[in-house]
């Protein structure tokens, strides 16, 4: 029997604090650490859905000083926070 092999020892070592983004774990790219926390970006102005979305391209100004997104693709965005420095990393795996 062979239950404490390289694959088995690997997942011990990481698996209780570690958040995962598609199967990998993720590190606070500031600190190192590996508590981070779950989450996303509220968006509470009028007429939003909750939450902010990434949108490709760079940003662009209509004459009324808003940002021109029509036919634009979105993204939600997933945000994590790290619990020993507060950095966010944020990932935009979904098209919403
Ligand atoms: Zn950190």
């Amino acid at each position: 029997m062979n239950s404490d092999g390289p694959l088995t020892r690997e997942a011990h070592r990481f698996a209780p604090a570690a958040s995962t983004v598609r199967g990998m774990e993720i590190r606070c790219s500031q600190c190192q650490g590996f508590e981070l926390e779950p989450g996303f970006v509220e968006d509470s102005g009028d007429h939003s859905r909750g939450y902010a979305r990434w949108i490709p391209g760079p940003l662009q100004r209509g004459i009324f000083g808003g940002a021109k997104r029509l036919g634009r693709p979105r993204f939600q965005i997933d945000a994590y926070r790290c619990r020993a420095c507060g950095h966010l990393e944020l990932f935009a795996p979904h098209q919403v």
